[in-house]
């Protein structure tokens, strides 16, 4: 149905078939087996790329390597020791010191497990930890977040000086250290506690991995630390590429100045249990501090410290920072449309050999989507729109990859880019999950209903029947963040990755996200592979080969009115305490004494302006969206070829509608950025601030209320508006 698209276009039925038909859950096996059998730690996979870029040549994808110069870390010496003093009365030599605990820092091998036995394993680090040898008294600071810190210091724990031992969870981890290190704490390390783990944990009857599903009590979640404070990429280039030659700017505040260590809770065990009887309880700050506390059982009694003087912990970490090429895989199919570009991805590099969960699950599940397209460029079938595919290096130490490149390509990003479509961790449970931008909610709804569901307890049933269909708000933790913040493209992240607490535990960036963890736990005969895989090839397919673009502006408008409805009731409770599990890990000023600074009354009059022009936007929203389905019905319907006129009018028109379309998402970029952050260039979604990974709407505005500004709210409430208004005259 399109002027120029041939006779042999495949029609679109015919290609959705071939979607669901092609994956194959030996092939995605295959794949995994391949990534997860050599190291592909951020720039020191360039075999790994040259065979991504091959495959993909090899289905019919033209593809390239794109380098950037990065400024990345690789462990040299680390050290963590328990020291007791030894005080000896009767001689007149000077205190000793003796090690009560020496950390291993390693991963057990596993007989059953090859990828543990291999001998380039990746030691358990941080990456963009500080460099520094650190010896103190510790304190237990619970998840770490500014919320804890708060009631530590309401609680007038000594803080400086001390090294914070903070469990995983709740909030990106670079942030536990970033406020760790404001309030003058010297070292941090992170282990994960088995309470969080779910049901699948040894207290509750389970056999540890590899003999069940229960948590390793060796495995050490790896990851990056960096700050978030500027936006990802690399650190040393804000804003630009990091081509060869360019100058970088220096990483103050941006990177952690105090030295930090992952470690299992096996080796957290004797630290946490020397805090026994220091200190206030956990449970006796707030009834948030007890959640999930797990080593009860093993003795842990999770005092808080700090511990006394003569139990002191030490810290070594030393790392080699150095600036060094990493690699994209970037592979194109030529649409007819030049203007309009779908891009999917998903990261390749790994903190470990393993990481058949993260990334590799995404990366078998895109090879087996891009071979599914490589059939019917076979088949002669040319796409209405340009796809490009990427494979993005250096994700885990900061979304590099994919950051660089969306700078390096910003203008062409800007004029042609529909949509961001990524795929990070495929597959870790049978849980769908998906977090997206508004304009394409309904698309994620029809897709998922297309895929039936590898487990069915009822025939027939779709991956969207067992989804509970929520989707949440665009936060960060993966690539599509450059593309939704800084870009205005809208974005989209999906994965059977959902919380599931009876899914055998995953051992997220741990040497136990491997091949055979994957094939025995995860995703036994990689079944939820294939699925994933036409999940995504519909996905993809559908915003490549439709007349009209497959976006749904009603959807963005009803949203705004709710994100607005959230700050008034975030409002409303501004002087209480979290009411949610979601309200324990944000940040809230209030608690921090904050002086209220301008008119609050006005600033909540100024709501009802928002209000306001959503309401126009919504009905223009409704309009297009109305238009849109008309001329969708119009572009399926034979016209025949000597009502050329009629075509080419029809044509012009869905070209018209699919522009306005494609500048909707653009319109909520505001080029100041962010207060204190301004790489962040959407004004509906950041991350939040004290959060990392969970998305805050409205940043700039709901960050005000947090400081009690209304007069910087005010402001806020303007740009937005501003925004809205330039969204709807765009759709009219
Ligand atoms: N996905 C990685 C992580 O969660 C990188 C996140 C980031 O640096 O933004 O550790
Ligand atoms: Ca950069
Ligand atoms: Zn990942
Ligand atoms: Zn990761």
């Amino acid at each position: 149905p399109w002027p120029g698209h041939g006779s042999k276009h495949l029609p679109y039925e015919k290609l959705q078939a071939l979607l669901l038909d092609t994956p194959s859950a030996e092939k995605a096996s295959e794949w995994s087996k391949y990534y997860t059998s050599g190291a592909h730690l951020a720039g020191q996979n360039l075999s790994q790329a040259e065979w991504t870029r091959d495959r993909w040549e090899e289905w019919g994808v033209k593809s390239d390597i794109v380098a950037y110069d990065t400024y990345l870390n690789y462990p040299l010496d680390r050290r963590l020791a328990l020291l007791k003093k030894k005080t000896d009365s009767t001689s007149q030599k000077p205190d000793s010191w003796e090690v009560a605990f020496e950390a291993t820092l390693t991963e057990d091998v596993l007989e059953e497990d090859p990828t543990t036995q291999l001998e380039n394993s990746i030691p358990t680090f941080h990456g963009y930890s500080a460099s520094g040898n650190v010896t103190g008294s510790f304190v237990y600071v619970n998840y770490g977040t500014f919320w804890d810190f708060e009631d530590l210091v309401r609680a007038n724990v000594s803080l400086e000086g001390k090294i914070a031992i903070a469990r995983y969870g709740g909030i990106f981890r670079g942030l536990k250290l970033k406020r760790a290190e404001e309030l003058g704490m010297i070292g941090c390390i992170l282990y994960s506690d088995p309470g969080d783990d779910g049901e699948m944990t040894e207290e509750k009857g389970h056999k540890t991995y590899p003999k069940g599903p229960a948590r390793n009590p060796s495995s050490v979640q790896r990851g990056s630390v960096e700050y978030l404070s500027m936006g990802p990429g690399d650190p040393t280039t804000p804003g630009y590429p990091s081509k060869p030659g360019v100058p970088r700017e220096p990483t103050d505040g941006i990177l952690p100045r105090i030295p930090s260590l992952p470690i299992s809770y096996a080796e957290a065990l004797p630290i946490l249990k020397a805090l026994n009887g220091y200190g206030p309880k956990a449970k006796n700050i707030n009834e948030y501090w007890n959640r999930n506390a797990g080593l009860g059982y093993k003795g842990v009694e999770y005092n808080i410290g700090p511990s006394p003087d003569d139990l002191v912990l030490n810290l070594v970490n030393h790392q080699n920072y150095t600036t060094t090429p990493l690699w994209d895989v970037i592979g194109i199919i030529n649409g007819t449309i030049p203007d309009e570009v779908v891009v999917v991805g998903n990261h390749r590099d790994a903190w470990i050999v393993g990481g058949a969960g993260d990334p590799n699950s995404g990366s078998a599940v895109i090879n087996e989507v891009i071979r599914s397209f490589g059939q019917a460029l076979e088949q002669g079938w040319k796409p209405l729109r340009t796809i490009v595919f990427a494979s993005w290096d250096g994700e885990e130490y900061g979304l590099i990859g994919s950051t660089e490149w969306v700078e390096e390509y910003l203008p062409w990003i800007s004029a042609a880019n529909v949509a961001y479509v990524n795929v990070d961790v495929g597959v870790r449970s049978p849980t769908f999950s998906a977090s997206a931008a508004p304009l394409l909610h309904n698309l994620l709804y029809e897709v998922t209903a297309l895929v039936p569901s590898p487990n069915q307890t009822v025939k027939g049933q779709t991956v969207r029947d067992l989804w509970d269909g929520r989707i949440s708000t665009m936060g960060s933790g993966s690539d599509f963040t450059a593309f939704q913040d800084y870009a205005g493209v809208p974005s989209l992240d999906m994965g059977f990755g959902g919380p599931d607490s009876e899914a055998p535990v995953y051992h997220y960036h741990s040497n136990y996200d491997s091949y055979w963890w994957q094939s025995v736990y995860g995703d036994p005969g990689f079944v939820y592979h294939r699925a994933m895989a036409q999940v995504l090839g519909l996905t993809v397919a559908k915003i490549a080969d439709t007349p009209l673009l497959a976006l749904n502006a009603t959807a963005y408008a009803v949203a705004l009115d709710e994100y607005v409805e959230k700050v008034e009731s975030k409002l409303a409770g501004l002087e209480a305490k979290p009411s949610s599990e979601a309200e324990i890990f944000e940040f809230r000023a209030r608690s921090a004494g904050v002086e209220v600074q301008g008119d609050r009354g006005a600033f909540e009059r100024s709501l009802n302006r928002l209000h306001e022009s959503i309401g126009e936007m919504t009905s223009a929203a409704v309009k297009l969206d109305a238009k849109a389905a008309k001329l969708a019905t119009q572009a399926n319907e034979h016209v025949p070829w000597w009502h050329w006129v009629k075509k080419l009018k029809l044509f012009h028109q869905i070209r018209f509608t699919n522009t306005k379309y494609k500048n909707i998402e653009r319109a909520f970029l505001y080029p100041g950025g962010l207060d204190g952050r301004s790489w962040f260039k959407h004004v509906v979604f950041a991350p939040g601030i004290w959060t990392g990974y969970a998305g805050a709407v409205f940043p700039g505005l709901v960050e005000s209320i947090d400081n009690k500004d209304f007069t910087n709210a005010i402001k806020w409430v303007e740009i937005i508006d501003s925004c809205i208004k330039t969204a709807t005259k765009t759709m009219q």
